[in-house]
């Protein structure tokens, strides 16, 4: 999408933190960090939110939840991570980009919202 920031990061237009890249999948370090760490990982093609999920495209967002594990390892999240992601306005997604958030580094509170 020629508008949308995350498809900009995800390119290279817009500059980010970046933490992982392969050729489906880009994560990087969110700019207002909720956690110690705060990583975002996002597909690389433009998926506008968890409700726009399908049969074709589901295989991109399994490797999303492979490649998770290896960044929480790599940012040394041994004592756990939360994986969130925000769908609409009830839940106040501020991107139009699907994304995950992934938090840890630090007890998290044990209500979600
Ligand atoms: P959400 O509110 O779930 O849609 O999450 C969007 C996230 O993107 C927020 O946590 C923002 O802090 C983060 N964000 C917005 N712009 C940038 C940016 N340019 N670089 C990194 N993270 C960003
Ligand atoms: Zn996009």
């Amino acid at each position: 999408m020629s508008d949308c920031l995350f498809c900009k990061i995800a390119e290279g237009q817009i500059p980010s933190n970046k933490v992982y890249e392969d050729e489906l999948v880009y994560a990087f370090r969110d700019i207002n960090p909720q956690a110690k760490t705060h990583v975002l990982i996002i597909p690389r093609k433009h998926i506008g939110s968890c409700a726009e999920i399908n049969g074709e495209n589901s295989k991109i967002i399994a490797h999303i939840f492979e490649v998770i594990p290896k960044i929480a390892k790599s940012e040394g999240l041994v004592n756990g991570f939360r994986v969130i992601s925000n769908c609409g306005p009830d839940a106040c997604q501020s991107v139009h980009h699907l994304h995950f958030h992934i938090l840890g580094g630090e007890q998290m509170s044990d209500k979600m919202a």
